[in-house]
């Protein structure tokens, strides 16, 4: 609809202004192997049960004459530099569908072949990546926390060479392609793109666009229409930011091409979900020594990321002082969310006055003693039934901890139970919440990289007993699963850091 550019005989093109996407088909693997069809999904948006004849479609192999596939154009703010134009440089959109009630989604390959967008890289994923973002995505989901999702992971036939990190040795790997969906992939990048190239006009129809399809809720007009719409970008992202919080989820990679304006959790790369407690956790091994993506500074980096789309968003909102409050708000509000996040997975009532400094208090003790995050919420569910906390807190802790440390479990104890002894809600009630805020199945690096390396062995038991843990995350379904990373895994790259 909007400045179509047609790249299809020529994907190696870069630059491409006054265009928001450009036509482009999957380069078509005939030899594709499906591994895993996510069939609820699929029923959910409307594409129905699985047909034999899809699987060419799950790799973009011989689509029907009606498809029309494109991929689009965005910039961004890359570790805080301004990248220029980027764009879906191995993601190719097959449009959307529309379900019984009317719901739209949008469905993309990811690894179907380079695009204007691919610049020197090869518009390929590989085996580990597309697992890590088909089993992640759908995790997230099931959680609770918002996200693009996944439709079906296969193997493509083709071999895809790849720089290890640390090896410096170029090595093949298998060819992967995942099928994703959203209600949209549009990101901060793509307003970013056509603000820095001035092309207002289009700004303004991506932005009226994006309000339409997907900020129903907004009525007003003018100016205010697009006040209000930054306002929601805002909450939105703030909301997001708590949730990942709350799972102990870090990203790796918050440039601004990588932020959903709907607010989804978006583009899984060198993702971890957090063992032990750590502020200053980044899985992302280009992240350092700089660190500015690690887990704790989620909140600021949004906020940072917040501020270049107010810029972008200048030409619509001509008004300074409107957006710097917003922005300024945004801080209050995260933080604000934030506590009360960790007030539900406390088991606390409502945020109280000395709340700020007992949560202090337990990060300082978390670091300290290296517990691990999620089992130690679960654990603390149980302190009625123990009586030895050595031995549980040993057996969630990442280090030895002799009788000081204990001591300082002991203090902290004593501190929870003083709390809680506050709370206007009842026992019962409070387990409750603990229950349904804190998840009991951790979708791990380390059993990625275990199941990885069991597809590539060609055995999928693993990913099918994953696949239905990470289904019910609130439930401890595997109790193998429910246990702190094995030290085995403490040095080995691909466990705990990515790139
Ligand atoms: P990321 O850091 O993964 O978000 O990627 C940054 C940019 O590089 C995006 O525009 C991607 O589409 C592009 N990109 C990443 N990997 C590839 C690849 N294998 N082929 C082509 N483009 C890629
Ligand atoms: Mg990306
Ligand atoms: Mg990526």
């Amino acid at each position: 609809e909007i400045f179509p550019g047609d790249f299809s005989k020529n994907p190696a093109q870069r630059n491409t202004p006054k265009v928001l996407f450009s036509t482009i088909n999957p380069v078509g693997y005939d030899e594709p192997k499906l591994i895993a069809f996510n069939e609820k999904l699929s029923e959910e948006i409307g594409l129905g049960k699985l047909n034999e004849t899809d699987i060419d479609f799950l790799v973009g192999n011989n689509l029907p004459e009606n498809i029309k596939t494109y991929s689009t154009a965005y910039a961004g703010h890359q570790f805080g530099n301004w990248a220029g134009q980027l764009g879906d440089g191995r993601a190719i959109l097959a449009g959307e569908i529309e379900n019984e009630s009317g719901q739209k989604t949008e469905i993309q390959w990811k690894g179907a072949g380079a695009t204007p967008y691919s610049r020197h890289a090869d518009g390929r994923a590989v085996l580990r990546s597309s697992v890590r973002e088909y089993l992640m995505s759908e995790a997230m989901y099931h959680l609770g926390v918002p996200t693009t999702r996944a439709l079906s992971l296969s193997f493509t036939g083709e071999k895809v060479v790849r720089d290890m990190m640390y090896s410096g040795n170029p090595q093949e790997e298998k060819g992967a392609v995942v099928v994703r969906t959203a209600e949209s992939f549009l990101r901060f990048g793509h307003f970013e793109l056509m603000s820095a190239q001035k092309e207002i006009d289009t700004l303004q129809k991506l932005a009226d666009f994006t309000i339409k399809n997907y900020f129903p809720e907004i009525t007003s007009e003018g100016e205010q229409k697009y006040k209000d719409f930054f306002q929601s970008v805002c909450t939105k992202t703030a909301d997001l930011m708590v949730e990942w919080f709350r799972v102990g989820f870090v990203h790796g990679v918050m440039n601004t091409d990588n932020m959903s304006i709907l607010g989804l959790t978006i583009d899984y790369g060198p993702f971890s979900m957090m063992d032990e407690y750590d502020l200053n956790f980044t899985p992302n091994t280009t992240d350092l020594p700089g660190r500015r993506y690690a887990f704790g500074k989620q909140g600021q980096i949004s906020q940072w990321n917040l501020w270049q789309l107010a810029n972008s968003f200048f030409p619509l909102i001509k008004d300074e002082k409107f957006l710097e409050d917003t922005l300024n708000w945004y801080g209050t509000y995260f933080w604000e969310a934030h506590d009360k996040m960790l007030c539900r997975k406390f088991g606390f009532d409502e945020l109280k006055e000395n709340d700020e400094e007992f949560f202090s208090n337990w990060q300082g003790l978390m670091q300290e003693l290296q517990l691990d995050y999620t089992l130690f919420f679960n654990l603390l569910q149980k302190l009625d039934k123990i009586s030895d906390l050595k031995t549980y807190f040993q057996k969630i802790s990442y280090k030895i901890l002799d009788e000081i440390k204990i001591i300082k479990v002991e203090d902290f104890i004593e501190q929870y139970h003083v709390r809680l002894s506050k709370n206007t809600i009842s026992k019962e009630e409070s387990l409750n919440l603990m229950k349904k805020t804190n998840p009991k199945f951790l979708l791990r690096n380390y059993l990625l990289f275990e199941c990885i390396e069991e597809i590539n062995e060609g055995k999928t038991e693993m990913l099918e007993k994953l696949t239905k843990a990470l289904e019910n995350p609130y439930d401890e379904i595997f109790p193998e699963f429910s246990v702190k990373r094995p030290s085995k895994y403490h040095d080995i790259s691909g466990c705990s850091m990515l790139s």
